[in-house]
């Protein structure tokens, strides 16, 4: 099958979170399955950065009309990496920026233009550049094709056979806009209905997804069932519900050829199931990089690497914080975002030296080098659709105490030290004490050494490599080819 991923985020190019993840591993896995995919993307400034020499164009200029003027965006050749062929929507004055989506974890006041320009890019450009079976949207930034396909390009013969598939990688991000991007965009004005893409008085590109698209698709079961009910869906749940019969909940796979602590680049001493000794290493090299020195063996270090969102539950941490200081533990933390966690763990540090340290900023390397390091792995999240890092955690050794929402609940299992079985710790109810509980679990398991050894290996020797996911979405794509809805 032919397949068009469009998206925002793609590892090397350009991430904020997992999207980028997952844009950047699953087309390789599908290519491997036999499928050809191409991946498009917005040509910001960070992704120019890996172009090598002058831009190569696949297409000089494709006229996108407004009402009373023209964007025009050409499309780089990206090359081929690993058989997946990558092209780059290019409009400097809207992608040429310094962030994604704008600054401080906030929104560029065009950003509906943007990515319509994006969206309409990508249709246009398929024409020339071929049109596949498939385009496999994903969030809000995308989320336009599938309306465009059935609106203003429902009759348009070279894009009439393709069928689209939405993946929602988190429906707390829905794009929103005023009533009048409709006109802005060219869209007529019955589109702006309830059943269409109004929602709350606002356009919104990711209910014009969820209503348009062939099939959809989010990241882990759980998620798939709780964003159809009023707590989780975030006001999608009514429209989601309705379409429950075509949404599949398919988990995120990790790329091991990135996420090993066999071979991982980052690391200062490697290790496996069957070989633990490195990871002792990476804990002195994490302690030493966070300047924690003389933190002895018997203390568990306590890691995290999130973005800084309410999402993320860091209010359950800042309930936490002064209990868990009566603990024997040390933290470590790396992320940015909202200022109100910054600035909350900035303090936490600052009150705890040489038991908390922080590092507020994006860090490849220090994100590797916490999986490794750390004795257990705290997400405490409010939902999470699917969660990598927990999932990173478990190859790593580094024990997931998680609460059970989403994709969290989908890959970690309790431990249970009657039968040695499971691979972390979670609890259900979003409360502070239910959390302190969790980790108290953890930390006492922590001390007895052959019961912790045992509850590493059971998640290292877990597996989630893209293989199954990917067929998965094979076969949604080949659902969504049979079943094309009607405009
Ligand atoms: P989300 O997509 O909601 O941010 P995920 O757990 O799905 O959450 O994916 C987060 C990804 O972003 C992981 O690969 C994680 O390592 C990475 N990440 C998040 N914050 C940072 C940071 N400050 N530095 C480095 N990597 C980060």
């Amino acid at each position: 099958m032919r397949i068009a991923f469009a998206a925002s985020e793609c590892v090397p190019f350009a991430k904020t979170g997992g999207l980028a993840d997952v844009v950047g591993a699953l087309p390789r896995e599908l290519v491997r399955l036999g499928h050809q995919v191409a991946v498009y993307l917005p040509l910001y400034t960070r992704v120019r950065k890996h172009l090598t020499g002058e831009p190569v164009y696949a297409i000089q200029s494709l006229t996108i009309p407004f009402r009373y003027y023209n964007r025009f965006a050409a499309i780089v050749d990206g090359g081929q990496h690993d058989g997946v062929q990558f092209y780059f929507v290019e409009c400097p004055e809207l992608f040429d920026r310094p962030e994604l989506y704008g600054p401080r974890g906030g929104d560029y006041p065009d950003n509906a233009e943007r990515f319509a320009v994006f969206c309409r890019a990508v249709l246009e450009a398929s024409k020339q550049l071929g049109v596949p079976d498939v385009f496999h949207v994903h969030d809000w930034q995308a989320a336009l094709i599938p309306i465009y396909l059935k609106t203003t390009y429902a009759l348009d013969p070279a894009l009439g056979g393709a069928a689209t598939v939405l993946t929602i990688h988190n429906a707390g991000y829905q794009g929103a806009f005023p009533p009048a991007t409709t006109e802005e965009l060219l869209f007529p004005w019955d589109l702006f209905t309830m059943d269409k893409v109004e929602q709350f008085d606002r356009f919104n590109f990711l209910k014009g997804g969820i209503v348009f698209s062939d099939k959809l698709t989010t990241v882990s079961r759980k998620y798939a069932q709780e964003i159809q009910t009023a707590e989780f869906g975030e006001q999608l749940d009514g429209v989601l519900h309705n379409r429950a019969a075509d949404l599949h909940g398919i988990l995120n796979g990790v790329d091991y050829a990135h996420w090993n602590p066999a071979s991982d680049g980052y690391l200062a001493a490697h290790y496996r199931s069957e070989e633990l000794e490195g990871k002792q290493a990476c804990r002195r090299d994490l302690l030493h990089a966070f300047g924690l020195e003389g933190v002895a063996d018997a203390t568990p270090v306590i890691g995290i690497v999130s973005r800084f969102a309410t999402q993320k539950g860091f209010d359950l941490v800042a309930q936490i914080a002064a209990e868990l200081m009566q603990r024997d533990v040390v933290v470590t933390a790396l992320g940015t975002g909202e200022p109100i966690y910054e600035s909350f763990f900035r303090d936490w540090a600052q009150r705890n030296p040489g038991k908390v340290a922080v590092q507020i900023r994006y860090d490849e390397a220090l994100a590797h080098k916490i999986e490794a390091g750390a004795d257990i792995f705290l997400m405490p999240s409010k939902y999470e659709p699917c969660g990598l890092n927990q999932i990173y955690s478990l190859k790593y050794g580094t024990v997931p105490v998680v609460r059970a929402t989403g994709g969290l609940d989908d890959t970690i299992e309790e431990w249970n030290p009657g039968e040695g079985t499971g691979t972390g710790f979670k609890f259900e109810g979003y409360a502070a004490d239910a959390l302190l509980a969790a980790l108290d679990r953890a930390l006492t398991v922590f001390k007895d050494r052959f019961d912790w050894r045992r509850l590493m290996r059971n998640g290292m020797a877990r597996d989630y490599s893209w293989a199954g996911p990917a067929s998965e979405y094979a076969a949604v794509y080949r659902a969504a080819t049979r079943g094309r809805r009607a405009s």
